[in-house]
């Protein structure tokens, strides 16, 4: 079996949902990941991620305020924000971005916070992770204004048309596209063509677990163990092995978050 990284999950979540402590899932997961990176999501899940990331070895931990919490976004958190990122096993900045499906009527605050953000990650010198839905127009327009080249960037669970994700490839050659277990959902023929254009050193395997389980475990809480399976589904659309595409995004991992 390839090793295998888990580039993005929300372990907190997963023990808050299952009621199932992180040691008991680790215990009983058949196959493991050899990495895995724990995403915090907002100041209060900051600590959690530091942590579990100093607990093992293999945690590693991105800081950012997703755009869920625009509202309760203070100006003292970007100081907090800078100071998790100089945590020796923070690997990124994120994530962060914009969310028109849940925050349609926040846009402007959203628009903003993803502009300091941006700001924030590329001054730390740190991966960024993106969380763009619905907002392709907006999002686009604030990267394009952003010194990203040469920046490595994780566009994570990809849910857009195929436009967009041409176009976020146009940007940079350091932004990389992460799949989920969505790419196995009956209805996501659009991310299956999307994922179809994305250059093979351009993919990055992803959970973001406790959410988004692949098939046949749909709506069960995911868990980085899974990653195997998405590789197969993802493989499938590739049109390559799963070995082949397993050893890829771990090479691609390398080349974004630096493990
Ligand atoms: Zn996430």
């Amino acid at each position: 079996m390839n090793s295998f990284v888990d580039t993005h999950c929300h372990l907190d979540t997963y023990e808050e949902q299952t009621q199932e402590s992180f040691e008991s899932l680790w215990a009983k997961m058949e196959v493991k990941p050899e990495a895995m990176i724990q995403v915090a999501c907002d100041p209060h899940e900051f600590e959690y991620a530091k942590i579990m990331s100093e607990k093992y070895d293999f945690i590693y931990a991105a800081y950012g305020v997703h755009p869920q919490y625009v509202d309760s976004y203070r100006p003292e958190h970007e100081e907090l924000l800078k100071s998790y990122l100089v945590h020796p096993k923070a690997v990124a900045c994120g994530e962060f971005g914009l969310d028109y499906h849940y925050g349609a009527e926040s846009k402007e605050a959203q628009c903003l916070l993803f502009e300091k953000e941006l700001e924030i990650g590329l001054q730390k010198g740190k991966p960024l992770v993106l969380h763009l839905r619905e907002a392709e127009k907006d999002s686009l327009s604030i990267l394009r204004n952003a010194p990203i080249q040469n920046h490595p960037i994780h566009v994570h669970c990809f849910t857009g048309t195929p436009a967009f994700a041409e176009a976020l490839l146009k940007l940079s050659s350091s932004i990389y596209i992460g799949f989920t277990g969505i790419i196995s959902f009956k209805n996501a023929e659009n991310v299956r063509a999307a994922a179809k254009l994305v250059p093979l050193e351009r993919l990055l395997l992803e959970t973001d677990a406790p959410y988004l389980a692949p098939v046949p475990f749909r709506g069960k809480p995911a868990h980085s163990g899974m990653i195997p399976l998405i590789a197969e589904h993802l493989a499938q659309v590739k049109n390559i092995t799963k070995e082949e595409l397993l050893s890829l995004c771990r090479e691609n991992t390398r080349q974004c978050y630096h493990i």
